[in-house]
């Protein structure tokens, strides 16, 4: 099935009765074409309502669990009864209760223990998805378009990392191969849950909030998809984030290496882990706009002809700089650090930027602040001992600091360019705390205090006339 294409619904794309029919019908115009599998992720602040409730529930607070239950089943009903016939609805407010039923049951489980074990933090934190395919499929099927519901768990196996799990792609695909399969080849769409996989032996697993796009990416893989397309809120990948940088504009085409690094390093519009499936099958990504379908949106290619200079700039504003530092040279920094890195690496935590002394051995990285907590249990434990016994001084930490990353493939090779970028911060009377450049020059990572982070990505913008660039680029294709 060559011109399969793969589509995933973001969750304001999917937020509410009136969403869902949009959504439904670009899934229906689309179908009538070609093959198309669905991916669809909760209805817009779904997950986050579950989470909080498992969050009461392990305090002890039945009332919030009580209410937030009431509230999320208020909203899917009233979703249902908005998009469904009278003598369609049944069946499906029926299923409705029976998922939140398993949701209600998990929450009293934590709230009886005190406790809030991963595994049944990923057991129960699916339902948002599988509330909303229950809810497209039904649509779906009341116009026409046969479609089926079908559980991620049963299709995407991963790893045993519960709240961030990665995929096992030869297992995935053959079971993705034998279960949508034959759905498309029936002609019916298969409506899949975002964010949710399994292991081997069926324990349920997420892959880490926002995964969705990474669903859709792993199935667009092994199912040998022709195109991915990622609907969304915003109008594709821009050369900044627009509330921070007013003149923002839209990049027409962007390299895979391109998006990820923005999607690393802070741009909302893709969950980092999505191109890594599609790289080796070559398959294009669109990242466009469900409220705005007309526009032509960003599309993510292996690579461009003309690429000119830094042709983006994204930042992380909540993000830890983590220093390190032997404390005699009888230690070898080198090893400490691979120790240190193999440690991170363990506890799925993302390195965002490395830096390191020769001379002192010492050695600084950036991670997310919520990944921090992991990330210093697992330096802590690698490194008992050095700690212990003071072979290592202790582990600093500055929460303060902001990460911005500029990036274009034809950054590479440009001489001048960092010196242009600096010198643009600098001229702000912002101070650079750290600077980390990999040799494919495609990434220039900088660390500022938190504090003058915006204002340093304006500057980059303005310097590198990267608004200017993607007009001239769209209105020359
Ligand atoms: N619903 C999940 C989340 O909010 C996954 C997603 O939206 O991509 O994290
Ligand atoms: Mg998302």
């Amino acid at each position: 099935m060559k011109d399969l294409v793969v589509m995933k619904f973001g969750g304001t794309s999917v937020g509410s009765a009136e969403r869902i029919r949009v959504a439904c019908r670009i899934l229906s115009e689309e179908s009538r074409r070609r093959p198309v599998v669905a991916v669809i992720s909760a209805m817009a602040k779904v997950t986050d309502l579950l989470l909080e409730t498992l969050r009461r529930a392990e305090i002890g607070e039945e009332d919030g669990v009580r209410a937030n239950l009431r509230r999320l089943e208020e909203r899917h009903l009233s979703a249902c009864r908005e998009l469904l016939p009278e003598r369609e609805r049944a069946a499906v407010e029926e299923a409705i209760g029976q998922i939140l039923n398993e949701f209600q049951r998990i929450a009293m489980g934590i709230l009886m223990l005190g406790e809030r074990p991963p595994r049944s933090v990923d057991e129960a934190v699916s339902v948002g998805e599988r509330l909303a395919v229950l809810l497209v499929s039904a649509y779906l099927n009341a116009h026409g378009v046969r479609a089926e519901a079908v559980n991620g768990a049963e299709v995407i196996v991963t790893d045993a990392v519960f709240g961030n799990a990665t995929p096992l792609m030869q297992p995935t695909r053959a079971r993705a191969q034998a279960r949508l399969r034959p759905l498309l080849e029936a002609g019916v769409l298969p409506v899949v849950t975002g964010f949710n996989g399994a292991t081997v032996d069926g324990k349920p697993t997420t892959l880490g909030r926002g995964g969705s796009d990474f669903s859709a990416s792993i199935l667009a893989a092994v199912l040998d998809a022709a195109e991915l397309w990622i609907w969304t809120d915003v109008d594709g990948i821009m050369t900044a984030d627009p509330r921070i940088v007013p003149d923002a504009a839209v990049l027409d085409e962007v390299t895979y290496n391109e998006a990820a690094e923005l999607a690393y390093n802070g741009a909302k519009v893709l969950h980092p882990r999505t191109l890594a499936p599609l790289i080796e099958r070559r398959i294009p990504v669109w990242s466009k706009n469900s409220f705005a379908p007309e526009k032509p949106g960003t599309r993510i290619v292996p690579s461009i002809q003309v690429s000119n200079g830094a042709r983006a700039v994204t930042s992380l504003p909540h993000v830890a700089l983590i220093s390190i530092e032997p404390a005699s040279g009888v230690i070898s920094g080198a090893q400490i650090m691979g120790r240190a890195l193999e440690a991170l690496g363990r506890a799925n935590v993302e390195v965002l930027a490395l830096s390191s002394s020769s001379y002192r051995q010492s050695f600084c990285f950036l991670v997310r602040e919520s990944e921090l907590g992991a990330a210093m249990e697992a330096l802590e434990d690698a490194l008992l001992l050095e700690l212990e016994h003071g072979y290592i001084k202790p582990i600093e930490v500055d929460e303060e600091v902001g990460l911005l990353a500029v990036v274009g493939e034809g950054m590479r090779g440009t001489p001048g360019l960092a010196g242009r970028i600096f010198t643009a911060i600098s001229r702000e009377r912002i101070n650079i705390i750290a600077i980390s450049q990999g040799s494919s020059e495609l990434t220039i990572a900088i660390v500022v205090r938190r504090n003058e982070l915006e204002k340093a990505v304006r500057a980059v913008h303005a310097e590198c006339r990267m608004a200017e660039q993607a007009h001239a680029r769209s209105s020359a294709v």
